[in-house]
Parts: C-alpha cells; sequence; structure tokens
C-alpha cells in the first residue's frame, strides 16, 4: 500500500508519493499540485477546500479562513457561518482533501502518511498535526521536520558524497534553518533553528500596512472584505515585484480608487525589521552546528517566499554563496516526506539512506537554584536536553526538596531558550510524592524522552521509594481529550463535500464571484450576466453542455488576469 508524504503548509497545501523510481506530486481534481489551505462553508454546510475556498476568502470572510496552521497547538476556534472550527479540524479538511485526492490518484486507498511540520513547530503544534491526521483518517506514520524533509530531496540526488550544506525554508508562515552533512548514505541534521511565527504573510502585511500608510489609510479601519481583497492584491503584488523593479498598484477603499507605485529598493526598507528576524536563526543553526559560512558546500532555498529577491540576497550575504533552488520551493519539503515515507518503506531505489535529525529547542524543568549567599533564586530553567542534541534521545537529571518535610515534588515542564523558565513555553506539569524528610535530602530523577516525532514523555522517579510518575506531556490548555477527538471525528464527518467533479466548476464560479465584486459599473454587469449564462448551462445537468460553458466562461474570466 502506497505510504504519501504530505506538507500542510500556511499557505498552501500538497501531497507527494513515491513511483516506480521517482517521485510523483499528486494532483488535486482540478489538476493543480498546490491546494491552497484555505476552508469555506457554504450556506448549506457543504465545505469547500482550496481554490474554490480561496475564492471566497474575499466574497464570503465569514464563512472562509486561512492560514490557521498559525492557530495550531493553541486553544483558538474560528467560526464560520455559524458554526466553529478547532485549528485540528480546520487541517483535517486540508489533510482530508489530499487524502481522497491521493487515493483518486493511486487508485487504492491511503491510510498512512508522513506529515512535514516546521523543524520550530513545539510539541503543542505537533500534537495538534496529528490530532487533524487522525480527524482526516490518517495514521501519521512519522512527522518530519520541514527543512530535514527538503533537505531528503536535495540531499538524495546530490553526487557529492560528503559536503555540509544549509536549507533556508521560508514558507507563508514560518521560517526554518537546517544545517546538514551528508556522509555517503548518511543525512545528518547537525543543528535547526527558525521563528515559527515569520514567514512570507508577515512581508504581504507589512506592505499592506506600508501602502494603506502612503494614504492616511489603515488596517483597522477596513471593512472585512476590503481587507481580503487588498490583502490578495498586495499578494499579488509581492510575486510581480519578486520579477520587476517596480509595479503599480490601485486598490479601492469605500468605492474610492487609489494609486500608488511600489519599488524593490523600497521593499527592502519596509522589510529592513523581517530582514534582520531572518538573520538571527541562519546565525544560530551555524553556530550550533559549529561550522562558519566557508564550511558549507551550497545553501538551498526552500518555500514559495524564498523567492523573494531581497530575500536571496541577505542570504547570499550571510552565506556567502548563490543559494540553489533547482527543485521547486513549493514542491520540495512534500518531495522529501515522500521520499522518507519510501525509506521506511524501504524501497530498494532509494538504497540504504539514513537519515538523523535534531531537536531544535531547549527543554527543561522550572526550578529554584541556591543563590550562594544563603537565598535561591526562583523560577530557573534547568535544561535537561540541550537545543540541536541528535535525536532520539533520553536524558535526566537529578533534583531535591527545597523545604523541610515536603511531601511532594512539582515539576513544571519548559520548551525554550530563556534564562528564566516562565519566559519559555509551558509544555506541562507532574508531581511525585517523595518521603517527608529535611530539605535536600530525597533525590528525584527527571527524565525526559523525546522520539524520532519529536514528541516529549517526561518521568520523574524518586529514587529512595522507586515511585515514578510519567507524563506524556497531557495538561495543556490546547490538547483535546479523547473524547473531545471522537466529538470532532463526528462532527467532521458529517460535513458534506462536494463530489470531486463538481470541484472545477465551484472554483469558477467562486472566481467568477470575487471578480463580480471586485469590479464596478458595466463590466461588472458582464460579469453577472456570464454567471447566470453558467449557472443556467449547469442547471441543465447536460454533461457537453456544462462542460462547453465551463471553457468559455472560463476564457471569459481569465481576461481578468490569472487565478488566485
Ligand atoms: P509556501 O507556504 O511555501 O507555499 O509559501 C507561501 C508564501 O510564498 C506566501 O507568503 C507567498 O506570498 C509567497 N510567495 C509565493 N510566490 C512568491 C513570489 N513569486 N514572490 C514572492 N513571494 C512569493
Amino acid at each position: 500500500m502506497a505510504h504519501i508524504g504530505i506538507d500542510l503548509g500556511t499557505t498552501n497545501s500538497l501531497a507527494a508519493v513515491w513511483h516506480g523510481n521517482d517521485v510523483s506530486l499528486v494532483p488535486n481534481a482540478l489538476g493543480e499540485f498546490l491546494t491552497p489551505s484555505v476552508v469555506s462553508v457554504m450556506d448549506d454546510q457543504t465545505v469547500l477546500v482550496g481554490r474554490a475556498a480561496k475564492e471566497r476568502l474575499v466574497t464570503h470572510p465569514t464563512a472562509t479562513t486561512a492560514r490557521f496552521k498559525r492557530l495550531m497547538g493553541t486553544p483558538s476556534t474560528v467560526a464560520l457561518n455559524g458554526k466553529e472550527f478547532s485549528p485540528e479540524e480546520l487541517s483535517a479538511l486540508v489533510l482530508r482533501q489530499l487524502k481522497a485526492d491521493a487515493e483518486r490518484f493511486l487508485g487504492e486507498p491511503v491510510t498512512e502518511a508522513i506529515i512535514s511540520v516546521p523543524a520550530y513547530f513545539n510539541d503543542n503544534q505537533r500534537n495538534a498535526t496529528r490530532v487533524a491526521a487522525k480527524l482526516a483518517g490518517l495514521k501519521v506514520e512519522r512527522l518530519i521536520n520541514e527543512p530535514t524533509a527538503a533537505a531528503i530531496a536535495y540531499g538524495v540526488r546530490e553526487e557529492s558524497d560528503e559536503m555540509n550544506f544549509i536549507v533556508v525554508d521560508l514558507g507563508g508562515g514560518t521560517f526554518d534553518v537546517s544545517v546538514m552533512e551528508k556522509f555517503d548514505d548518511l543525512l545528518e541534521v547537525q543543528a535547526s533553528a527558525g521563528d515559527s511565527e515569520l514567514g512570507g504573510e508577515d512581508f504581504t502585511q507589512a506592505v499592506v500596512e506600508y501602502i494603506l500608510q502612503q494614504h492616511n489609510l489603515s488596517w483597522p479601519i477596513l471593512a472585512l472584505q476590503e481587507r481580503g481583497r487588498i490583502y490578495r492584491q498586495v499578494d499579488e503584488l509581492k510575486a510581480l515585484l519578486s520579477d520587476n523593479d517596480h509595479a503599480e498598484f490601485s486598490f479601492r477603499v469605500n468605492e474610492r480608487e487609489y494609486t500608488t507605485q511600489v519599488t524593490q529598493s523600497e521593499l527592502m526598507d519596509v522589510w529592513a525589521n523581517l530582514l534582520k528576524r531572518l538573520t538571527l536563526p541562519v546565525e544560530r543553526a551555524l553556530r550550533d552546528a559549529g561550522l562558519t559560512p566557508s564550511d558549507i558546500s551550497q545553501a538551498f532555498m526552500v518555500g514559495g517566499a524564498t523567492r523573494m529577491p531581497q530575500v536571496q540576497q541577505l542570504m547570499t550575504r550571510i552565506l556567502r554563496r548563490f543559494p540553489a533552488c533547482h527543485i521547486n520551493p513549493d514542491h520540495v519539503v512534500a518531495m522529501g516526506a515522500a521520499i522518507q515515507a519510501a525509506l521506511k518503506q524501504k524501497n530498494k531505489a532509494l538504497g540504504d539512506v539514513v537519515l538523523t535529525d535534531v531537536m531544535p529547542f531547549s527543554l527543561g524543568v522550572g526550578c529554584s537554584n541556591e543563590d550562594g549567599q544563603g537565598g535561591y533564586l526562583d523560577d530557573v530553567h534547568s535544561i535537561i536536553i540541550q537545543r540541536n542534541t541528535t535525536i532520539p534521545v533520553s536524558r535526566a537529571s537529578q533534583y531535591v526538596t527545597l523545604s523541610d518535610y515536603q511531601d511532594k515534588i512539582h515539576f513544571t515542564v519548559y520548551q525554550g531558550e530563556h534564562r528564566l523558565a516562565e519566559q519559555n513555553i509551558k509544555l506541562g506539569k507532574l508531581s511525585v510524592p517523595v518521603p517527608k524528610a529535611r530539605a535536600g535530602q530525597e533525590p528525584v530523577e527527571v527524565r525526559f524522552t523525546y522520539d524520532i516525532n519529536g514528541l516529549l514523555e517526561v518521568n520523574a522517579k524518586v529514587l529512595s521509594t522507586g515511585v515514578t510518575e510519567t507524563v506524556v506531556i497531557q495538561n495543556s490548555e490546547s490538547r483535546l481529550s479523547d473524547d473531545e477527538v471522537a466529538a470532532a471525528l463526528a462532527r467532521i464527518s458529517e460535513l458534506k463535500i462536494p463530489p470531486s467533479e463538481q470541484e472545477a466548476n465551484q472554483a469558477l464560479m467562486a472566481r467568477g464571484e470575487r471578480l463580480f465584486m471586485e469590479h464596478l459599473g458595466q463590466v461588472r454587469m458582464s460579469i453577472a450576466r456570464e454567471i447566470q449564462l453558467f449557472e443556467q448551462a449547469l442547471a441543465t445537468q447536460d454533461r457537453r453542455l456544462a462542460e462547453k460553458a465551463a471553457r468559455e466562461f472560463e476564457d471569459f474570466l481569465n481576461q481578468f488576469g490569472t487565478v488566485l
């Protein structure tokens, strides 16, 4: 049975599969590889995922949502057409669509997948991804870090047997850097670093705000529909400015038209802070790997947002070489995930490639330390596993009671690099009962075990009694209980999805509606007329007629520019 690789992206998602001697990307019902990670709920509660939903971001902003990957691992919910969805459920709807597309493509059921996550995803975010997969009816064989997946796709193709290389991955919502070593068939991640709150979308938003400001407008005063429309137009402008040094930009607010010129060099200033934030993880990953730019033989760029020339120039400057991006940066992560799936199945064509990965952040417990003057320093982050340790890993440290006759020790588990425990991400808690004794006399060993999927188990053992408490970090507020998962599963299976043969027509209709909203006067009326003609043709239920009408409608819509 085929095992697929999935890149569940902030902006777009896609699936790939190892087929014969190479990777194939899985096309969706529209024949495209990238499925926008957008979900929309129609009035009859049918759920649209992908391109049709993306068009509805403009026309039906309260029924449509995007960029929910950024909410993964948080307790937030999103209301769509009166129904509440958790980020796990929204991601599940995207995964379910990719699964259905893969099944159609392969002609067999797909039940297992390797899903990529940003290297910098924390434990909560990883668990949320697993829940999403479960809700979509997929067993996650493994979560793979996105830059590691990209590195596999590049690594297995590289001729050179021995090299250090760096993968810089700037997607829609996250930024990851991995430093890798290739030695014969061993691909070893030496260090990862990143920023899970920095991506191409921030660059778009910065341009939106810059342009609005020039006209004394601001984001908060815009109506929801205006926001969706302007954001989308600026995203297109940003892509245009990747290939041109200037472009004219027109937009409408309150029926008034504004026009402005934007140049590539202006963007350098608009993005100065964001570009600075990109520098730090690159420097940190190199430092943690004990390497300098001159030790690196190749730099690979991954993720749609690395197409921005400003990002390429910055990386060329820091890494002192031109980065390569000969595999499509939108496809490479899914391809790597599919190769990893094939490696797990011991596919002969891939030989004996072995991959090792690292844990990208430090993990520890909050504790009090003697300050050397008879007092205590509270809230110290006592690190048990240092960042960039090769995984799987199991490490332990010992702690003792602080007060006389204390009968319990509470441990709070943190992830992060801050000296003060509370300034890091709190992952969970556990407590163990200790025999009453004088302070400092009852040692407890705390062991952290971190597996190759990036999931953490913590256990605390009282050495004198052998009493042990174990948690697979459970009590985070964003974690769904088994009952909640079952309820979400039931809710999701109730949602109607349109048959795949209707998807293309739905996307066309949604695009027509969006263009109708974006235009005025005669043009708007001509769009309305064409929508009506298309609707009438569909209503006849005559397949040939409907296909002809779809072709004509698409030709008509194409005069307004390409699809989103
Ligand atoms: P990904 O999550 O890898 O699909 O990346 C999506 C991000 O890439 C979005 O923020 C897009 O705006 C950005 N992007 C895609 N194409 C381009 C381009 N030609 N120039 C600049 N940014 C782009």
